[in-house]
């Protein structure tokens, strides 16, 4: 069972009416908070965002930018993680950097800590690389690559043991470490995250973080994750 896993930390509270107050507030004389009383309700907000701001491309978005959600992003490799880090606007991340810590790490070469859950390897089965050259990653490997994990942790608690700091010796860690890490973003931003990673052509494992991500907006906005997963998911468009 893959450990992958996302759970919210905060997340602003009615982010649908908050869009729409913000909506409302582009073409009202007043101010918006002193009619708060007559303000729609959260589904009903939702109804009205999607349809004054999203639906037919109308590409009005600067009122989805309100609403903030923060995430606890939990046992992806560092190569996703490398990846969806490289979205800069709008989004925030906060991530260990084995600058300063490796306990993990020495725990594996000590035998406290199974290798696998420190680092992570595909699943055996098919696989197809960028010139669409269909291979398979068979058990037999998968055991020597969890082996060669274990060997390099060894190395790694050698040369910290010898007095090097755990930032010279990260660079002896395999690549694919499991990474913990904090994102927080809009939900504009959120939308363009799962534009640019949730498509066929993304990393397998950055593909599963939006399907993870996907579960918590669902829940968080309703009307807009309802539009986004029928207008805009998977289908490659860039930048709502
Ligand atoms: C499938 C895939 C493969 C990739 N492969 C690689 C790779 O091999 N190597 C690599 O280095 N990167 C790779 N990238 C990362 C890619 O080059 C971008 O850095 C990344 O997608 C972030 O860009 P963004 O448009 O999401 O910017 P964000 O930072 O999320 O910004 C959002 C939007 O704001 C605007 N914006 C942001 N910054 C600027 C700016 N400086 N100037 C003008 N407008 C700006 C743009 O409209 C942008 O789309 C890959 C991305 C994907 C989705």
């Amino acid at each position: 069972m893959e450990r992958f896993c996302v759970e919210v930390i905060a997340a602003t509270l009615k982010p649908q009416q908050v869009v729409w107050a913000a909506m409302h507030q582009d073409y009202s004389e007043n101010f918006v908070w002193d009619s708060q009383q007559q303000w729609p309700d959260e589904p009903k907000a939702g109804e009205l965002i999607v349809k004054h701001l999203l639906s037919g491309d109308r590409g009005h978005y600067g009122p989805l930018e309100h609403p903030q959600i923060t995430f606890n992003v939990g046992y992806f490799p560092h190569s996703m993680m490398q990846q969806v880090r490289t979205h800069r606007v709008g989004v925030s991340f906060d991530v260990q950097s084995f600058r300063y810590t490796g306990q993990r790490i020495i725990n594996v070469a000590e035998g406290k800590q199974d290798v696998e859950d420190v680092f992570y390897l595909r699943p055996v089965g098919p696989y197809t690389n960028r010139q669409g050259k269909r291979y398979f990653y068979s058990e037999e490997q998968r055991n020597e690559d969890i082996k060669w994990c274990l060997e390099a942790c060894q190395h790694y608690q050698k040369r910290i043991s010898e007095g090097l700091s755990e930032e010279h010796a990260r660079g002896l860690i395999p690549f694919d470490a499991r990474q913990h890490f904090v994102l927080s973003c809009n939900l504009r931003s959120l939308m363009h995250l799962l534009d640019l990673r949730w498509k066929k052509d993304a990393q397998l494992e950055a593909q599963k973080l939006c399907e993870l991500l996907y579960v918590h907006f669902e829940q968080w906005s309703p009307a807009v994750a309802l539009w986004y997963k029928e207008n805009r998911a998977k289908k490659a468009k860039l930048s709502p």
